[in-house]
């Protein structure tokens, strides 16, 4: 049934894979893409004659591995100079560069000329293609979507990602999160068996992100409690290790080194993801590649075991945030009634293990569709929003929370006074009042921080601004009442005001 804004998609725009759903009759439905298929490889490939994206780009990368454009997540709200980005261009075969403001473009060659695109614009060419799915379905445009962002993204990010949602041509009526959306396609299947209040964590580990987040659900409001993650661990990286390992193999065997050989490392990378797969429901499994360098082929078996120790590290580092969540929501182990697992990479057994070891043994849920059920949520937010969630979604309550704590610079040495602590229920507003440090101080500077750590040179500046023409007075008389506010797409703006003269100055923390 079409509510007063026809139908409005959920859409959930990952790493490695994305996927579109809506809500129609009574229910959400997963869409499939032109090619059958219910996930769509975030990827954009461009040819001299065209310009693909999907399955389409996908299929092709091994063929055109500079010109195929894939993690612009990312990338995506980042600066180039990120530690971060500096490691990941590294591996990537495709060329990334420094654009104005830090910001990083990349580049392809069509038709013999250089093209830039920034993350945004790569990320928007994936939100037509899903919303190009939704229209083919519903036969109908389709203009109001909700995207999904992993929890631990940043205000940047976050924008970024609505930027991109923008530039698509979308009306982008919210973001949210992604372990949250996961949730709300677990809740509505556990309410439809009459479940009634449960602690619930979900552990979603993709291609990039690895996310958690405790919730209680309660019939149809969803709380979530605290929210942890890494916004770079995941499958993909996963990849990484194995392509590695293969390519000291051929070393070994074959001397030559396939460094620069970026077609050869497409086709390994694409192989060892495979292998990865097959890996999780078997035991051993070979990779072989013909003609891989120098028309040598490369045959090699690996077994799950030598796969496991290729990744411990990334796969005990998937503890941390579980612990982390838990602690912050202040919510015992034995007191999460279910540990949900989503995202394609929670299928590792390994993974598994190890975080049903963490929770003493319990046995995990697997009743939602890892793949899918971050798209579900989504879709199921959607249609509440725009008045299109009748009777089963009556009660349906979102209360999501912001990841990290915002707060200002204060004092000589660069204290982080925290005004909006992480894992406050959103959206927010608080007021603080501040005031000068010295007599007759006539402006003072707002820098805006957000992280953990009780020094600013360990947080994430978002930005500054001044507040001037203060009328001189003695140190601490002037009152500054600053105002944080975080909207429901955790996006923050901040305004300062001098109550004496009613003069106001802020900003919406924008790139
Ligand atoms: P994202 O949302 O980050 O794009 P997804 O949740 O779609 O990620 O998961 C994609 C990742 O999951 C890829 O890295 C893929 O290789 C991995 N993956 C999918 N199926 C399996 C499996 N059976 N075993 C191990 N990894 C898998
Ligand atoms: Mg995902």
């Amino acid at each position: 049934m079409d509510g007063k804004g026809g139908h409005a998609i959920g859409i959930d725009l990952g790493t490695t894979y994305s996927c579109v759903g809506v809500w129609k009759h009574n229910r959400v439905e997963i869409i499939v893409n032109d090619q059958g298929n219910r996930t769509t490889p975030s990827h954009v490939a461009f040819t001299d004659k065209e310009r693909l994206v999907g399955d389409g780009a996908f299929n092709q990368v091994i063929r055109n591995p500079t010109n195929s454009i894939f993690d612009a997540k990312r990338l995506i709200g980042r600066r180039f100079s990120d530690s971060t980005v500096q490691n990941d261009v590294k591996l990537w075969p495709f060329k990334v560069i420094q654009g104005p403001g830090d910001r990083p473009l990349i580049v392809v060659t069509q038709n013999g000329e250089d093209k830039q695109f920034t993350a945004e614009e790569i990320s928007s060419m994936v939100l037509v293609k899903m919303r190009e799915i939704a229209e083919a379905y519903l036969g109908s445009t389709v203009k109001n979507a909700v995207i999904t962002v992993p929890a631990n993204f940043n205000d940047s990010q976050r924008q970024a990602t609505k930027d991109a949602g923008g530039i698509a041509g979308l009306n982008v009526m919210r973001i949210i999160n992604e372990p949250t959306a996961a949730a709300i396609a677990y809740g509505l299947d556990k309410k439809a068996s009459g479940y009634s209040r449960s602690n619930v964590m979900i552990f979603d580990l993709g291609g990039g992100t690895l996310d958690v987040s405790l919730l209680t659900i309660t019939g149809g409001v969803f709380e979530v409690k605290a929210t942890a993650g890494d916004t770079h661990l995941g499958g993909e990286d996963f990849d990484n290790r194995m392509v590695n390992y293969c390519v000291e193999q051929f070393k070994r065997k074959h001397i030559f080194d396939l460094g620069g050989n970026s077609r050869a490392l497409s086709r390994l990378r694409n192989a060892c993801e495979k292998a990865k797969r097959r890996l999780s429901v078997m035991t051993e499994t070979d990779i072989e590649i013909d003609c891989l360098h120098q028309g040598i082929d490369f045959y090699t078996t690996i077994t799950r075991g030598k796969f496991e120790q290729l990744n411990m590290d990334f796969f005990n580092k998937c503890v941390e945030p579980v612990e982390k969540c838990l602690k912050d929501a202040n919510i015992g182990k034995s007191s999460v009634h279910d540990v949900v697992l989503a995202g394609g990479s929670s299928r590792i057994p390994k993974v598994q293990q190890i975080l049903q070891d963490v929770f003493q043994g319990k046995e995990l849920c697997k009743g939602i569709n890892p793949d899918e059920a971050v798209a579900y949520g989504a879709a199921v937010e959607a249609a509440v929003l725009c008045g299109n969630g009748n009777g089963e979604l009556q009660d349906f309550t979102l209360l999501d929370v912001s990841p990290f704590s915002l707060g200002i610079e204060t004092g000589f040495d660069g204290e982080m006074t925290v005004l909006i602590p992480r894992n406050t229920t959103i959206p927010v507003m608080i007021n603080k009042f501040f005031t000068t440090g010295y007599d007759n101080q006539v402006g003072v500077r707002f820098r805006i921080y957000e992280g953990e750590s009780a020094t600013i040179v360990d947080n994430n500046l978002l930005g500054e601004f001044w507040l001037d023409n203060i009328p001189p007075a003695p140190k601490g008389v002037p009152q500054l009442k600053t105002c944080f506010q975080i909207d429901c797409n955790g996006l923050l703006s901040i305004f300062a005001e001098d109550m004496s003269t009613g003069q106001k100055k802020g900003i919406t923390i924008n790139r």
